[in-house]
């Protein structure tokens, strides 16, 4: 797709040009064309004129799960999205209700709420999005093109924008191409070479903490048969390492499938052949998942995904930046994708963007980005902040994790986060809580607000009754009001 036509562009105006376009660069070209004349995204993949997947997110053919809040943030910037995609077939979910979730303690209790979340497959939510930022006359895509370096400009701290390289013939390989730009901001993913880049420019590149907890993900599509009696429309088999390392994930997506993802951490990785696949599956402590999908019709292979590590880079204690140039989405923290939180912290980042590019503007009505990427790069690490320490603590449960131990605040926090989940998994009350914590629509100290803080400190002082193993062949569900 090349969106060239009809754009009225500004020549003299400003420049911004965002590095790879997924969800973080589509975001943030969204936007940027609230605040320059002319928005140029390149992304190295030709992208597909259809939901299937493309090689430069390979992530995309599994689960994906967008929190109310990241739900709530897309709206804001593509409205009407949710309405399109809702059109297109993609499932409109009560967490709290249409989710079968079975925790650490069991069956979670089920209620009707207004957490509603749309169940999709990834591919389909990029190209809604892309399709909405396309009809922006400030935005030129320009797909099948790779990114090859950062280029500086002859004075002062700053870039003068970057080489690319159109990939659409051999010849037109050979070619590189320089790309001005005022700003220059990398959305290239978890594989970003920023810190090469920079490095080559003569800065340092950031502080790079990996957290691995070594999770493996398969997946597949499967045709939902006809008559399959069920009274969910998603399932949750949650892992409860380090004991159970292994979980699932059940969709149902666009296209009347299920999207089954099986996940398995601690280096327990979930196999891509068949047999392998199913054995997995029925070795859940639940068979909710494994009776699915023996009913079912598999649409495509399975695939496996293992790049899940947390990896976290510190562009805000960096030295010296260039002014106009900033980093964010998963090239600047990435998650072990678990939690769900990928997306709607990206989301979360284009607030942050927004709000700084604003005050820059306020601050110097010249447009100099003086000091910009020193703001932003700090406003970003607190958005990061939270879901970092979260996803990190969790995986600290599992005995493999590498790059780093557990602290005593962090081994307390296991033990009070069990009693959490064991009273969200049957009072009404906490799990509503445990699920605006989750869906990032309140801030996790909220679980220590003091009716939930009494009931766990109770059950942590009495003294640990030995766990009971949870193997029941069907679902109860459990409909206790608090
Ligand atoms: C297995 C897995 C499951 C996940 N599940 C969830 C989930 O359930 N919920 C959730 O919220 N998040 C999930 N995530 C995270 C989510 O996929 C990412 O957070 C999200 O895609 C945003 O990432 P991004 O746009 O920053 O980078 P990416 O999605 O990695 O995209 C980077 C883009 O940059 C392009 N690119 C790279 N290099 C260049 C270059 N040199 N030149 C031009 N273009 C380039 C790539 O082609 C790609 O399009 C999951 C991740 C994984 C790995």
């Amino acid at each position: 797709m090349n969106t060239r036509a009809n754009h009225q562009v500004e020549t003299n105006g400003q420049h911004a040009v965002v590095l790879g376009g997924s969800l973080t660069g589509l975001l943030a070209a969204r936007v940027l064309a609230d605040h320059f004349d002319r928005v140029t995204l390149i992304e190295r993949d030709a992208y597909p004129e259809n939901t299937e997947a493309r090689r430069g997110i390979p992530q995309a053919n599994h689960v994906h799960g967008l929190l109310v809040r990241g739900r709530q943030i897309l709206e804001e910037f593509f409205p009407g999205l949710q309405d399109e995609m809702i059109a297109a077939g993609a499932p409109v979910v009560d967490m709290a209700n249409e989710i079968a979730w079975f925790t650490p303690a069991g069956w979670g209790v089920r209620f009707p709420s207004d957490l509603k979340v749309l169940a999709f497959t990834r591919p389909m939510l990029d190209l809604y999005v892309r399709r909405h930022l396309a009809r922006n006359p400030k935005v030129e895509i320009v797909d099948n093109t790779d990114v090859l370096r950062l280029l500086p400009a002859s004075s002062g701290n700053q870039l003068a924008g970057v080489l690319i390289c159109p990939r659409s013939s051999a010849a037109d390989r050979r070619i590189a191409k320089e790309l001005r730009a005022d700003l220059v901001v990398d959305a290239t993913g978890r594989a970003s070479r920023a810190p090469r880049w920079l490095r080559d420019l003569s800065y340092s590149a950031p502080e790079e903490t990996v957290i691995n907890a070594h999770i493996g993900y398969a997946s597949r599509l499967y045709q939902i048969p006809d008559n399959f009696e069920r009274d969910w429309k998603c399932v949750f088999v949650q892992g409860a390492p380090p004991e159970r390392k292994r979980g699932a994930i059940l969709f149902q997506v666009e296209g009347n499938r299920w999207l089954v993802t099986l996940i398995g951490g601690g280096r327990d990785y979930p196999p891509s052949d068949e047999l392998g696949f199913l054995d997995f599956a029925r070795s859940l402590p639940v068979s909710t998942i494994f009776d699915a999908i023996s009913a079912a019709q598999p649409l495509t292979p399975i695939k496996t995904h293992r790049a899940t590590e947390n990896r976290l880079r510190q562009y805000e204690r960096a030295k010296e930046l260039p002014d106009n140039f900033l980093v964010l989405g998963d090239a600047a923290c990435a998650f072990n994708p678990v939690y769900g939180q990928g997306m709607t912290n990206a989301a979360l980042g284009a607030l942050a963007l927004q709000k700084t590019i604003g005050e820059q503007r306020r601050r110097f009505p010249d447009g100099s980005l003086t000091g910009l990427s020193r703001c932003f790069q700090k406003r970003l690490a607190k958005v990061n902040e939270t879901p970092w320490m979260l996803t990190t603590a969790q995986d600290y449960r599992y005995r493999e994790c590498t790059g780093g131990v557990p602290g005593r605040m962090t081994r307390f926090m296991h033990r009070y986060m069990d009693r959490v989940i064991e009273l969200a998994t049957r009072k009404v009350a906490v799990r509503r809580v445990l699920l605006r914590v989750f869906n990032m629509l309140t801030a996790p100290s909220t679980l220590f607000e003091p009716r939930i803080l009494f009931r766990v400190l109770v059950k942590i002082l009495k003294p640990a009754r030995p766990r009971r193993e949870f193997r029941p062949r069907t679902q109860v569900i459990e409909r206790t009001a608090s």
